[in-house]
Parts: structure tokens; sequence; C-alpha cells
């Protein structure tokens, strides 16, 4: 089944197809990428230390089919647990932004028809991300980024 006409407008999360849920994601690779959490806030950091599948290039899993093994604590996002993981997901991440009921920005390829259009824009992770085995966890910090808003 093919996806509907801009369906992000008007299907809700738990309506859509898998397809469509799939093509919701625009490829950037930051919910790949380490996070600090703030015990006594709550506030999530986002790092430029990435997952040890994390292709920098791609912005995409080395090993998507397997992941699970060789990443137990990787996260599956589903309609059903977008709820739960909204709060750590980048803020320019589509599920986020239509969980927050909020709008999909204009350079989303989903909008512009073109899978480059996320690196284009500065979006995603490409060529910024350093591997997580070469970055000891009590340095994290200093490899923390600042997400557009
Ligand atoms: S942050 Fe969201 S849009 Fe970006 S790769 Fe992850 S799931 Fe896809
Ligand atoms: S295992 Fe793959 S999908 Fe999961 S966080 Fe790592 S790179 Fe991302």
């Amino acid at each position: 089944m093919s996806t509907r006409p801009r369906f992000w407008e008007t299907v809700p999360l738990k309506k859509m197809t898998p397809e469509e849920w799939e093509a919701l994601c625009d490829g950037c690779g930051k919910c790949c990428l380490n996070k600090i959490e703030d015990a006594d806030t709550g506030e999530v950091f986002l790092t430029r230390v990435a997952c040890r599948l994390l292709d920098d290039q791609s912005c995409q899993c080395g090993q998507y089919q397997i992941r699970k093994n060789l990443v137990p604590e990787c996260i599956q996002l589903s309609p059903e647990t977008i709820e739960t993981h909204a709060y750590w997901m980048p803020v320019t991440c589509a599920y986020r932004l239509l969980w927050q009921g909020r709008e999909l920005p204009d350079w989303h390829p989903l909008l512009t028809g073109d899978p480059e259009s996320v690196h284009a824009a500065g979006v995603s992770v490409r060529g910024r991300t350093v591997p997580e085995f070469e970055v000891d966890e009590d340095e994290w910090e200093d490899y923390i980024i600042e997400e557009p808003s």
C-alpha cells in the first residue's frame, strides 16, 4: 500500500500504515546519538557521540536488521511507544513534532521530495559524529550539540 497524499496532516500517528509511519523519518540520524539526561531537571542533551552502528555519512544504522542483537538498548519507536520516548527525541524529529501537534519543517523530505534535503538544511548528523568507542562516557558532556529550535 502506498502512502496517502499529505497523510501527516490528516492521519493521526496511531492510524498510519507502517509505510506512512516509516516515511515520517527524515533520516537525520540524531536519535542514534548518545544523550545525557540531567537527573534533577529531566533535561536531555544530545551529544555528537554516536552509537557504534551509526554510519556518519549516510546517517543510517549500519546493521539495521540485526541491531537489537548488537545494541540491545536500541529503541524501536512505534505509535505505541512514542508517548514514552517523545521527551528525549530530537526537537526536529517528525514523530515528536506530530505527537506535539506541530507541523513538519519545510526541509522535511516528505515536503521536498528529496531525501538529501535534511542534510542540505544542516539538520542531520552527517560528518559531525564521533564513535562512542573513542570517547569515555564521563567526557560526553564535552560533545554536547545544540539543536535548532
Ligand atoms: S530523530 Fe526522528 S527523524 Fe531523525 S532519524 Fe531519528 S526517528 Fe528519524
Ligand atoms: S543500533 Fe542502529 S538504529 Fe539503534 S541507535 Fe544504534 S545506529 Fe541507531
